[in-house]
């Protein structure tokens, strides 16, 4: 059921993780589906809803920087925690940090790896249910594996219903992409995939920032690689990859802005607009409830409009990329 986040239900729904229980949280990226990290079986009940696969790691998310020795391991002063130190300006918000892991996290959080993804969120209900848990969540997506992942509450009730008994409204992400992840384990840090916090931003903090690219194998060091992710069911093309000689009938449209720019000459069905001004921040925060709207309407294939791959336009290509992917 959707809960509105009065402390009452935000106290209700640390106890129901107490017990061991899975609960749907908003963040300012997208909606989580949460539990208690150091809790195996609650964690497996999160694998099970979402369909994930096993090796693919969940980021445990906490109230407060000084968990963060609860599940990573590093020497103070060492070189991995002076940069984290200098990650710090962006938390809390949507940056996740892969550091070396505590022994003490579950192998099924991590997917069996040694490293640990941990992110402070923003959204003032996480924070307040985050406090409330008082033990770090892992929590990826709220939506079946590989399917868009959800911006509303109502969103995760359309993939899960009554599965999961508590779904916290925050109302709709701002942000709309999920966090930014970097790893900082190696020499240089490296950004596993792009989102609202950019390369550049990471740049400014850090000095050389590498960027792993977007073509890469069905198991990379980073499962949410992938190729084939974050996807409608009914086919998504670039609208610069459109072949006009083998158009089917209904086809939807997807357009950055402003409205009626940019459009195909092609016969559209539907037509979506993100930004009346082309703003990229109000393109990601639309895009995936867009992308959700003309997947339910039996269409045969959505086009989607494309941007620069610089700043945050990098991080909606790549998800645009990984959408589109066979
Ligand atoms: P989601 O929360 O569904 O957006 O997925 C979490 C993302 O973080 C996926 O892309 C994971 O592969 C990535 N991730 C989580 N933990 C790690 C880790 N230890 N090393 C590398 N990537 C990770
Ligand atoms: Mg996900």
């Amino acid at each position: 059921m959707i809960y509105r986040p009065s402390s009452h239900n935000i106290k209700n729904a640390a106890h129901i993780i107490g017990l061991g229980e899975v609960v749907a949280f908003p963040t300012e990226t997208v909606y989580g589906l949460g539990a208690d990290a150091f809790n195996e079986q609650a964690v497996q009940k999160i694998f099970g809803l979402k369909g994930r696969p096993s090796y693919n790691p969940l980021i445990v998310h906490l109230a407060e920087t000084d968990q963060i020795e609860e599940v990573a391991w590093f020497q103070r002063g060492s070189k991995v925690h002076e940069t984290l130190k200098k990650l710090y300006r962006f938390w809390p918000g949507p940056l996740s940090v892969v550091l070396p892991r505590h022994p003490l996290v579950p192998d099924c959080v991590t997917g069996g790896l040694n490293t640990v993804a941990v992110r402070i969120p923003a959204h003032p209900v996480a924070r307040d249910f985050l406090k409330a848990c008082n033990t770090p969540i892992a929590a990826p997506s709220a939506n079946k594996s590989s399917y868009i992942s959800p911006t509303t509450a109502e969103h995760v009730y359309e993939e899960f219903g009554e599965k999961v008994a508590i779904i916290i409204d925050g109302g709709k992400c701002e942000v709309g992409l999920e966090s930014t992840v970097i790893s900082i384990v190696n020499d240089v840090p490296v950004i596993l995939r792009p989102g609202y916090i950019t390369r550049e931003q990471l740049e400014d903090a850090l000095g050389e920032v590498k960027q792993v690219s977007y073509t890469v194998p069905s198991r990379p060091e980073s499962p949410g690689m992938l190729s084939k992710h974050y996807a409608p069911k009914t086919k998504v093309v670039l609208k610069k990859n459109i072949d006009p000689g083998n158009l089917p009938k209904k086809i939807g449209f997807i357009s950055f802005g402003p409205a009626g720019s940019g459009e195909p000459d092609i016969p559209l069905t539907v037509r979506d607009n993100l930004s009346s001004s082309g703003d990229l921040e109000e393109v990601a925060e639309n895009l995936y409830d867009a992308l959700r709207k003309q997947d339910k309407m039996g269409l045969d294939l959505i086009v989607v409009d494309t941007c620069d791959k610089t700043g945050l336009g990098a991080a909606i290509m790549d998800r645009l990329t990984r959408a589109c992917a066979d």
